[in-house]
């Protein structure tokens, strides 16, 4: 128990820690989560290889070139239909 305290004491400096830090990151979580899809506004996911942003509702990929997003709804991509079938 003591050391789950200690982990969790550690964790809260981490907060205030991290917020000083710029982790050397093209993409960073936190700029991630403010982008949404300039169709819906809906919030968009990023793919595992950070190759594009999918919007689930709009059924669009915005590519990213070059570490920058395209958010372009006329050149964003349709999502393949393939990966609503995998996903049950
Ligand atoms: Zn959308």
């Amino acid at each position: 128990m003591r050391l789950m305290r200690a982990v969790y004491g550690n964790a809260a400096n981490g907060w205030l820690r991290q917020a000083r830090y710029k982790p050397e990151m093209a993409l960073n979580k936190e700029l991630i989560e403010i982008l949404a899809c300039p169709k819906c506004k809906g919030a968009l996911s990023l793919r595992p290889d950070e190759s594009a942003f999918d919007c689930p509702v709009c059924q669009l990929a915005y590519k990213v070139l070059d570490d920058i997003p395209n958010f372009i709804v006329e050149e964003a991509e349709p999502m393949p239909q393939i990966q609503k079938e995998v996903r049950g």
